[in-house]
């Protein structure tokens, strides 16, 4: 998997469509996780009445797994943790222990960049539960949070399912991986009723199962990250997941810059300016979810050197230059 420039877009974007708006597919939209969540199921030859139940079975899923693991939420495993894994042991559900094994695991993988410890530098920036308004903090302040970041200040027992903190101050956040895990979940449990053709989209964190209709690979458009409704790029996919992380949702100006709600968890400081969207195609898209919020902290050139190790993943990242948006791919994304 080597990684190449490929070439520059002007800022005027091929809008190709090809999301699943047929009607051979059944389409249910819920919002969930803060976001609307769509199933599609292409199934031709199954039961309509049957396919509504099962849509509404993955929903479910979803729902739990937002339960367990919202930080708005007083009583999910992540607002329990925070509130008090500084005094005690937290006991916390499997689906939470999972989610935070793998947010270890690709902590380590990428250096550091994908740190779920970031809880009190995305309350500081004013990306947070608790916070009102985006704001710039002092040098000073970041300095302070820092001291409460770390994933070697978390502390998982694995046979007890409980978690703990080593430090006072800290907090979780699993906004970066949750959807991600959500969206798997939904596709085993679509599986798991007979399901075989479908597509989980949890806004932009996507599993695409089998075949989409007329059993050509799922389409998948990758959102232009600075022209309103304009894509990137389209990708066909089949049984892989992909996710996008971009700084054109949550996002406030400082003094010219963009401040993106993603945080270098080495520094304290958001990513600002470099890239514009990372978008990663992976086998589940729990690893596509939280390997995207990672390359938008490492940006292409490291970015793209982390996930050449972490194998079997692809990426596209968009970066904005003078002449307009650039793109890094790895070979093989699109040739999925
Ligand atoms: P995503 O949209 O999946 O990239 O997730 C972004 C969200 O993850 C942010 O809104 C924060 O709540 C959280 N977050 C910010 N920076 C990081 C980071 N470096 N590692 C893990 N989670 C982060
Ligand atoms: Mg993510």
């Amino acid at each position: 998997m080597k990684a190449k420039y490929l070439y520059v877009l002007g800022a005027a974007c091929v809008a190709i469509c090809g999301c699943a708006n047929n009607a051979d597919v059944t389409k249910q939209t819920q919002l969930l996780m803060g976001t609307a969540v769509e199933i599609s199921v292409a199934d031709p030859g199954m039961d309509p009445t049957l396919k509504s139940a099962v849509i509404g079975k993955a929903f479910d899923r979803i729902r739990q797994i937002e339960e367990l693991m919202s930080s708005y939420n007083q009583i999910s495993d992540v607002c329990r943790i925070n509130s008090f894994a500084d005094k005690r042991p937290v006991r916390v559900s499997p689906d939470t222990i999972k989610v935070i094994k793998k947010a270890q695991d690709l902590n380590e993988a990428t250096g550091g960049a994908f740190d779920i410890t970031v809880g009190p530098l995305v309350e500081l920036w004013g990306f947070g539960p608790k916070a009102e308004v985006f704001r710039a903090p002092s040098d000073e302040e970041v300095r302070l949070a820092l001291k409460s970041v770390g994933m070697d200040k978390l502390n998982v027992d694995y046979s007890e399912g409980t978690v703990n903190f080593a430090s006072i101050g800290m907090s979780i956040d699993l906004s970066g991986i949750a959807k991600g895990y959500a969206v798997d979940c939904a596709a085993e449990v679509l599986r798991q009723n007979g399901v075989k053709n479908a597509v989980v989209n949890a806004g932009g964190d996507i599993f695409c199962m089998g075949m989409g209709p007329r059993q050509r690979p799922w389409k998948i458009g990758i959102r232009h990250p600075r022209v309103k409704n304009g894509l990137l790029s389209v990708v066909s996919l089949t049984n892989r997941a992909i996710a996008t992380s971009g700084d054109y949702e949550r996002f406030f100006f400082r003094q010219k810059r963009r401040v993106s709600h993603i945080i270098d968890p080495r520094t304290g400081v958001p990513v600002s300016d470099v890239p514009d969207s990372v978008s990663i195609t992976a086998a589940d898209c729990m690893t596509a979810d939280a390997l995207a919020t990672a390359v938008f902290v490492l940006g292409p050139g490291e970015g793209l050197r982390v996930l050449e190790k972490a194998g079997a993943v692809d990426a596209m990242i968009a970066v904005d230059s003078a002449e307009g948006i650039k793109v890094y791919k790895t070979d093989g994304f699109g040739k999925e």
